[in-house]
């Protein structure tokens, strides 16, 4: 297969496009797509101090190598964990990029936090992703906040917003329904939140992060059951074999027509006050969440003690 633009033979073949690439014009392709997933939305500027959250991941580390490409003012963000060798492997593949790239990071260790993932779970009667999930976004935030940042970009990429869509769709969820998009606006104590990667799949990303040489890192966390989303990912992955194009379609309708009108129907429905303990803001009654996962982490602490 020739590529498209050059006519050199063709490294990358992209269905839904309907279209193959060579090495340079692919990556081209991959700067343009971002560039144009950024502008469309008014995600950022190049004024912009961006925090990158990275776990050090195929999605994470090339975005920063993207946007840093692209002239961005960029600084990483590592959450270590505290989870055994998944932990130490993903550390090792951010700070050896971020070395490497000549970029600068931040790593937070959640242990210093006595907010080490194993130990939380321990102290939970509840699944351990949705605690580490919101350990992770307060930290983000948090860092974000109180380091000046304007905006934190995340790694997710097409798969992960279209699985999430289909997955809120499923239950009808209308308050995720009316914020999940590549932009969620600064407020009260949060800083903006972006997706750059909206535009582009799993399998572009990949690409790019191979052809870049970017070194990830694979161990999963053990404690990762892997259910639901994978099956959300293999039924859009079929959808969009059978009808290419689909994907981007779904989603690119939900944020024109879809999400303004879940976003008016939640408007009026949250109120937010600063936690009790921390400041940070919360719909909790007193404590925010990550603060009560902490009493319950210092409470089995104690009940062993
Ligand atoms: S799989 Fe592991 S890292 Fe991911 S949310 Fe669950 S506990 Fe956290
Ligand atoms: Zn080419
Ligand atoms: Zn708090």
């Amino acid at each position: 297969m020739k590529c498209r633009i050059c006519k050199r033979e063709a490294r990358v073949a992209l269905k839904s496009h309907n279209t193959a690439f060579c090495e340079t014009c692919f990556l081209e392709f991959f700067s343009r797509q971002v560039s144009r997933a950024i502008e469309s939305q008014g995600l950022m500027t190049h004024d912009d101090r961006v925090l990158v959250a990275l776990s050090g991941g195929k999605d994470s580390l090339a975005l920063m190598h993207e946007l840093a490409r692209q002239g961005y003012h960029v600084t990483g963000l590592h959450l270590d964990l505290g989870i055994g060798k998944s932990s130490r492997l993903a550390r090792e593949a951010v700070e050896d990029f971020c070395h490497k790239e000549h970029l600068s990071l931040l790593v937070k260790d959640l242990a210093s936090e006595h907010l080490a993932i194993p130990g939380v779970k321990e102290a939970l009667r509840r699944p351990i992703c949705s605690a580490c999930g919101s350990i992770k976004r307060y930290y983000f935030n948090k860092v974000a906040m109180d380091e000046g940042f304007t905006v934190l970009a995340t790694g997710h990429n097409l798969d992960d917003e279209v699985a999430r869509l289909f997955s809120n769709t499923l239950r009808w969820d209308t308050c995720y329904l009316g914020q999940q998009g590549p932009r969620l606006e600064a407020e009260d104590g949060f800083v903006r939140k972006v997706k750059p990667l909206w535009r582009l799949t799993e399998y572009e990303t990949a690409n790019y992060a191979f052809l870049c040489n970017i070194q990830t890192h694979y161990a999963p966390c053990p404690f990762s059951s892997g259910a639901s989303f994978s099956v959300l990912k293999s039924l859009m992955q079929r959808l969009e074999f059978l009808m290419p194009g689909r994907k981007i379609d779904f989603y690119q309708g939900f944020l024109k027509r879809g999400r303004p009108v879940f976003a008016s129907l939640e408007a009026q429905r949250t109120t937010l006050h600063a936690c009790a303990q921390c400041g940070y803001p919360t719909s909790a009654d007193e404590l925010c969440q990550v603060c009560r996962i902490r009493e319950q982490v210092a409470k089995k602490r104690t009940n062993k003690a």
